[in-house]
């Protein structure tokens, strides 16, 4: 996997997305409270990087690619995701 560091400028990141780890771009990250989250689904559906995914009963964020829009967290009708300062 290349990081964004490695992107050429101008680069051609829009071809495989997946092939580059954008996780680093991210300040905050999503943190799904497993006792709210009702299991809706809105959160998959509005992630732009197709970050979150659906396995066992749990919501499980992919935070390899999760660029921390906060957009999930945004959309979720039961606040079930909350925005958290990365370690740096
Ligand atoms: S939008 Fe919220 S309640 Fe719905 S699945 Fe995602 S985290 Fe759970
Ligand atoms: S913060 Fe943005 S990129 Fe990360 S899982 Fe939520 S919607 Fe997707």
């Amino acid at each position: 996997m290349k990081s964004y560091k490695e992107i050429p400028a101008g680069g051609v990141a829009w071809k495989k997305s997946r092939e580059y780890e954008t996780g680093t771009w991210r300040n905050k990250k999503p943190v799904v409270n497993d006792e709210k989250c009702t299991r809706c689904l809105e959160c998959y559906i509005y992630c732009p990087d197709s970050s979150i995914s659906y396995e066992g009963d749990k919501i499980v964020i992919d935070y390899s690619h999760c660029k921390g829009c906060g957009i999930c967290a945004k959309e979720c009708p039961q606040d079930a995701i909350t925005m958290v300062e990365e370690e740096k």
